[in-house]
């Protein structure tokens, strides 16, 4: 399946420069959208995870999904102020701005073995900021899934010793 076909590249969307992955497409396409999750799903296959975590939103889209399948839980990292119980926070820096990302202090069990899981990897920002936080509560990074990679950008680099698999690159 060639999928690059079913993402829209957007010109200066959200700044001028910027070649923006619109995913919309993709996902607005069952078959297409299925067998992306089952092949990002067969990336993964020889790893031992316990839990799923995604950024809000897009990691919502491809995390949920494939925790589904795998059968085993979903954990949302989202902007700052969404989440209703008690959180840590962290900063992080985007290909385009800047954020703080949140997660609930009780959503990752120490020493459970968790999955980051996104639609793209640009500079690596918002992983990282990820892992800091699933780490901070005890969690073990065992890899990070991304349905697109924009390898230019080399954000893989910042990863030291987490396994990066990604199912579209760039
Ligand atoms: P990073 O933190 O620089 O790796 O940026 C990745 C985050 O920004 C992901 O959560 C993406 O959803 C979002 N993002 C950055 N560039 C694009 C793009 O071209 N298309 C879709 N999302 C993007």
């Amino acid at each position: 399946m060639n999928f690059k076909e079913h993402i829209r590249v957007i010109p200066d969307f959200p700044q001028p420069g910027i070649r923006f992955k619109d995913i919309t497409t993709l996902l607005q396409n069952g078959p297409v959208y299925r067998e992306a999750i089952d092949q990002m799903k067969a990336l993964i296959k020889e790893k031992q995870i316990d839990v799923i975590a995604g950024p809000e939103a897009r990691g919502f889209v491809i995390g949920a999904p494939l925790a589904y399948s795998l059968g085993i839980g979903f954990i949302p990292i989202r902007k700052s102020g969404k989440l209703p119980g008690e959180t840590i926070e962290a900063d992080y820096a985007l290909e385009y701005g800047k954020d703080k990302l949140a997660m609930h202090k009780d959503a990752i069990k120490p020493g459970q073995k968790v999955l980051i899981a996104d639609d793209l990897l640009a500079t690596g920002g918002t992983i990282q900021t990820s892992i800091d936080l699933i780490k901070q509560l005890g969690g073990e990074v065992v890899g990070a899934a991304f349905l697109i990679e924009l390898s230019y950008l080399d954000g893989r680099s910042k990863f030291n010793g987490i396994d990066v698999v990604s199912l579209v690159q760039y």
